[in-house]
């Protein structure tokens, strides 16, 4: 075991307003607590991460990190130092080499600044993520300045506070009966050299309700600045042919005929290819795999998607979801339709919730309501990396 992390998260405060303490809120459709323990969780250095908890909290942590690989929550003490020590206690059996402790209240931690206090601590056994002091800073007496202090040998302390396991449980033992502001004032008090490295502006402590608007606005602009969503539609018809197999979202499906076509003719394979080449403004499917090549004679069209896939791989995007309509009198796709979003699912690599699939009649109207042939539509949409469009004067 390297690398743990243990989340502070036993505040009873409910300073932003409402009823909830305040790592429980809503950040961006989010509970606070679940953000900051996400951050770590997806952290490659952090191998475990241990919570803290207030008393009476346990519904409230179940709820909402329902679903997370977590060890079992531990309950905190009345104060942050004695919660840190009841995490430091839970985490023993472990026997972590390193510990950052972080408060849950400071949901923005970002991998850099979770890296960086992994590495100081190959070389330091205590580690502490700072920012400069910008603004003068005065004394007062109430409401009148008694004097100015100078800010040259002062920082702005942050967490996660990074340490060595076995020093910071040894100092905290010793801490018991004094009162410190935090672990980095623990761990000096039983004499360990504590490195500075950069905090993060934005791994602010979220305490007030504006820090959760400010919080919010922020996941906003990252996430839209980071991606972008795109929609494509695919429309495709085949006739039938008595001689061939009808093969639809790559399942052989009993019926009377087959459909008419250069490869499997799977009509409905196809909507969903020209649906995400069109997302990605690829083209459509007869520009990737002419008719004309002999090479894509009968084949299975599933390599199709494969391919547009790749494509989309490549641009490191992915599928958000496939709606797909398959439109014929007969036969019946209901009884096939698990099975095809399963198979949906497994060639482009997503979970099935993710494809839907339908199927309507004509009403007897039209080339489809004569049983002349299927025809299918799809759309797609899919998350790429934003690209800034850059106009270019004419
Ligand atoms: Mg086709």
């Amino acid at each position: 075991m390297q690398t743990a992390a243990l989340i502070v998260a036993a505040g009873h405060g409910t300073r932003l307003g409402g009823e909830l303490p305040k790592q429980y809120l809503h950040l961006d459709g989010q509970p606070v607590l679940r953000r900051t323990v996400s951050a770590f969780l997806a952290h490659p250095r952090i191998d475990l991460v241990q919570v803290v908890i207030g008393a009476g909290q346990r519904d409230l942590y179940d709820q909402a990190l329902l679903g997370l690989d977590l060890l079992p929550p531990v309950v905190g003490g009345e104060t942050r130092q004695q919660s840190v020590a009841a995490g430091l206690t839970a985490l023993a059996s472990a026997a972590p080499r390193h510990v950052l402790i972080h408060d849950a209240a400071r949901a923005l931690v970002d991998d850099a600044l979770i890296s960086r206090v992994c590495d100081a601590l190959e070389s330091s056994p205590a580690v502490l993520p700072a920012l400069p002091v910008v603004d003068s800073l005065s004394r007062v007496d109430g409401n009148q300045v008694t004097g100015t202090q100078d800010r040259e040998h002062l920082v702005r302390a942050q967490t996660p506070q990074g340490f060595d396991f076995a020093a910071i449980t040894d100092a905290h033992g010793k801490a018991i009966g004094q009162t410190f502001s935090d672990d980095v004032a623990v761990a000096r008090a039983a004499g360990m050299v504590v490195q500075v490295v950069p905090g993060a502006e934005d791994n602010f402590k979220i305490t007030v309700a504006d820090d959760l608007k400010r919080a919010e606005s922020l996941l906003r602009q990252k996430d839209q600045a980071s991606v972008e969503t795109r929609t494509g539609s695919g429309f495709d018809v085949h006739r039938f042919a008595s001689d061939r197999e009808l093969v639809l979202c790559g399942l052989t499906i009993p019926h009377v005929q087959g459909l008419a076509g250069h490869s499997d003719a799977d009509v409905a394979l196809h909507a969903i290819t020209d649906a995400v080449l069109g997302a990605m403004a690829e083209g459509d499917i007869g520009d990737h795999f002419p008719p004309e090549d002999d090479r894509w004679k009968g084949v299975s069209s599933d390599i199709f998607l494969r391919y547009a896939i790749s494509l989309l791989r490549l641009r490191s995007g992915r599928v958000i979801n496939i709606d797909l309509t398959i439109i014929c009198e007969a036969p019946k796709i209901k009884p096939h339709r698990q099975a095809m979003r399963e198979n949906v699912a497994a060639i482009l690599g997503v979970p099935a919730h993710r494809i839907s699939i339908k199927a309507t009649t004509t009403e007897r109207l039209g080339f489809t309501g004569r049983r002349e042939g299927i025809a299918a539509q799809a759309i797609a949409t899919i998350e790429l990396p934003r690209e800034p469009d850059t106009f270019v004067a004419a």
